[in-house]
């Protein structure tokens, strides 16, 4: 047989699948995979059903239906004072993974180079190879996840055609600020680059902190690719809808892309997520109050039994470093370990580099059900707790 693409034949089944997989087996709490129980809001949901019933059923406008793509625009408008036209500049997409696929394959040219940097969302590096990208990785170290500015500014040159930046940040939970997206600004005019902005969580960030999307910044309305998931925002990760803004010259050669890989995306589901981006601040408060909460309760309990556990400005996952409890082992070692042993799944930090030496820091995620996490913590303890 000949061989199949040897970019994507290099990678392995993503760790996501894996340890959900290995958590299914052992009949694990599932602490792992980013998906979120018990936080679906009704009216989104019945919403969606009454579309299921009553239709359309057909292929709606690759665009995205009307009322979804005036929503996107509403909601940038509401939230983040961005001025969107919502019939040039929007295009809902089949989640923020498909978003993604769209922006690269559609502004990468073969042998341009693009700044990542890690740890990074799995799909990111394999579609940027796909696309024939030179890839540059910059590296955030544990526990501080501080951005290396020289290092960065070193990773771009005049040959570099975009950066893309995950702001609220998987798995890290940082949450770039005013001066780092500055900083991260002047080099994209600079090096005249653009920015795909990976902001599936950024109606998830605590503590006060507000959310900034880069293209709100000076000069980085006509550089930045906006993107944004139902998936997290209204925690449906399984109905796959995602939304792209960017202005009309950035969007059309990202509409190219995605007219050629899905086309389109189920109408009804859309019809219901318009109706969700129009819910009053009480939801979007009510959703940061409760993630925040069981942040704290996860937090408060894996540092009783010893694990050091990292900020979580944003996101809804902890990272926390085992190494006082498990020297001995690495950290994707300690997840199957874990799983096993302790019947409780994680995710290892090290799945989120392409290399290097962190690799006792694990991920949990936090948006399960308060008995969910109160289960893990007992399984924990029976491993890690006074004996
Ligand atoms: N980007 C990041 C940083 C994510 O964590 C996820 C996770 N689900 C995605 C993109 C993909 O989102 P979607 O499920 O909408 O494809
Ligand atoms: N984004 C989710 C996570 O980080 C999972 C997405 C997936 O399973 N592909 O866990």
């Amino acid at each position: 047989m000949k061989p199949a693409n040897s970019v994507l034949s290099a990678y392995g089944t993503t760790i996501f699948e894996v340890m959900s997989r290995l958590a299914a087996q052992h009949g694990a709490v599932n602490l792992g995979q980013g998906f979120p129980e018990g936080l679906e809001p009704a009216d989104v949901v019945e919403a969606a059903a009454r579309a299921l019933r009553d239709g359309p059923h057909q292929y709606p406008s690759m665009w995205g239906v009307p009322a979804l793509r005036q929503a996107v625009a509403a909601h940038a408008a509401r939230f983040h004072g961005l001025d969107i036209d919502w019939e040039t500049e929007v295009m809902v997409t089949s989640g923020a993974t498909e978003a993604l696929a769209d922006c690269l394959f559609g502004l990468i040219e073969p042998g341009d180079e693009v700044v990542l940097i890690e740890p990074l969302y799995d799909s990111y590096l394999p579609i940027v190879r796909r696309a024939g990208g030179v890839a540059k990785l910059v590296r955030l170290e544990p526990p501080l996840w501080d951005l290396p500015r020289e290092a960065l500014a070193a990773a771009f040159s005049d040959r570099t055609k975009l950066l893309i930046l995950n702001s609220p940040m998987n798995p890290t939970g940082k949450v770039f600020d005013e001066g780092e997206l500055a900083f991260i600004a002047g080099l994209l005019e600079k090096h005249d680059s653009y920015a795909v902005c990976d902001e599936v969580y950024e109606h998830i960030v605590y503590d006060g902190r507000r959310h900034i999307p880069l293209m709100t910044l000076p000069g980085m309305r006509k550089r930045c690719a906006r993107i944004g998931s139902a998936g997290k925002t209204f925690s449906l990760t399984g109905w796959k809808i995602g939304y792209v803004t960017a202005c009309p010259e950035l969007l059309a050669p990202i509409a190219k892309a995605h007219q050629f890989l899905t086309f389109t995306t189920p109408p009804n589901l859309q019809a219901a997520v318009a109706l969700g981006l129009g819910k009053g601040f009480d939801y979007y408060n009510g959703l940061i109050a409760t993630l925040a909460e069981r942040r704290d309760r996860l937090a408060v309990g894996l540092r009783a039994l010893g694990f050091g556990v990292g900020a979580c400005q944003g996101t809804y996952f902890l990272t926390a470093d085992f190494s006082r409890l498990e020297p001995s082992l690495d950290d994707s070692a300690f997840c199957r370990w874990l799983t096993e042993r302790a019947g409780v799944a994680t995710v290892p930090v090290s799945a989120f580099y392409q290399g290097g030496d962190v690799d006792r820091f694990v991920r949990f995620c936090f948006a399960k059900s308060e008995a969910a996490l109160d289960e893990a913590l007992v399984r924990l303890g029976r491993h890690f707790g006074p004996s």
